[in-house]
């Protein structure tokens, strides 16, 4: 058969248009695709909510790909080795309590998982502000090309409406940080979001899934971008409670979709 070069253009743009077209309007926006939002991805599509992702690098899963150091394998305590049997990612036990996986099938398999879902992962696409409406909730995302603003191009942004919008935003806490940036004191009074404190893995697991709350309305926060907002201690390459802060993010989002 000849190939026909401007069939195959055809075929990435349409297919991409009308996916990004059906996903303008969704239950759930997530931003960010570390391993918290892809775990709270898979759960929201597999229980019906229209869950859309935007990630503004070129690869999804965060700071998992790096394990500890660049070494690729990150840890994971017994709590949530039943998350990584619901995925049938390889663990073995190193000592009593503490689980060794390999970092890059658990990202292949978080996010394989998640479009097998049914939820759409859009990557290179910055998130870089949110809507507010007159009813003080967040309503939808305003987003734009992470080439566009890395070039620093004035192009403008365009938008996506959401019911719940989940910041996965690791260290940045970007979401939450533009909210309470143009809402002043709106997510942690007036002090502001001050990140997160010093490694102590043993609070930093705990805290990460408490602190995993709808911060405004509409708004939830979870993973590393919980720590950042609460000003709890960091953890380092140990990734159980990035895992349950994704699955208590998506059972917030589902509770307020009336799921
Ligand atoms: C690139 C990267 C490398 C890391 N490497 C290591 C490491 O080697 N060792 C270690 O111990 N810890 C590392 N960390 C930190 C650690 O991985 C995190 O604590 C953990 O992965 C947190 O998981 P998370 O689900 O909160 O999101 P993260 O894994 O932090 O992922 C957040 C995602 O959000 C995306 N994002 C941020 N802002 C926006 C936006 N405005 N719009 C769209 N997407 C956005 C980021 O690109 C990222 O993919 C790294 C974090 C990152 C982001």
């Amino acid at each position: 058969m000849a190939l026909d070069e401007i069939k195959v253009t055809r075929a990435i743009v349409e297919s991409y248009v009308e996916s990004f077209l059906k996903f303008t309007d969704v239950d759930v926006a997530l931003v960010g695709a570390g391993p918290a939002n892809l775990v709270a991805a898979k759960k929201l599509a597999e229980n019906d909510a229209k869950t859309v992702l935007f990630e503004k690098r070129l690869s999804v899963g965060g700071g998992v790909w790096g394990g500890g150091m660049m070494f690729p394998r990150i840890v994971v305590q017994s709590e949530a080795c039943r998350i990584l049997e619901e995925y049938d990612i390889w663990y073995r036990e190193f000592d009593e309590g503490y689980y060794v996986a390999n970092s890059i099938e658990t990202v292949a398999k978080l996010t394989a998982r998640a479009i097998d879902a049914g939820a759409e992962i859009f990557n290179l696409v910055t998130v870089e502000d949110v809507m507010i409406r007159e009813d003080d909730r967040v309503t939808g995302l305003v987003i734009n090309w992470t080439t566009a603003q890395m070039a620093g191009l004035p192009i403008d942004p365009l938008s996506v409406r959401a019911k719940v919008v989940i910041d996965g935003t690791g260290h940045d806490a970007a979401i939450c940080r533009v909210v309470q940036k143009k809402i002043p004191g709106a997510i942690v009074g007036l002090s502001g979001i001050s990140g997160e404190r010093p490694m102590w893995a043993e609070v930093g697991e705990r805290n990460v899934v408490e602190a995993t709350r709808e911060v405004y309305p509409g708004l939830i926060v979870c993973g590393m971008a919980a720590a950042a907002v609460s000003a709890g201690p960091r953890m380092g390459p140990i990734f159980g409670g990035m895992l349950q802060s994704g699955e208590r993010a998506a059972a917030i989002a589902l509770e307020k979709l009336g799921r």
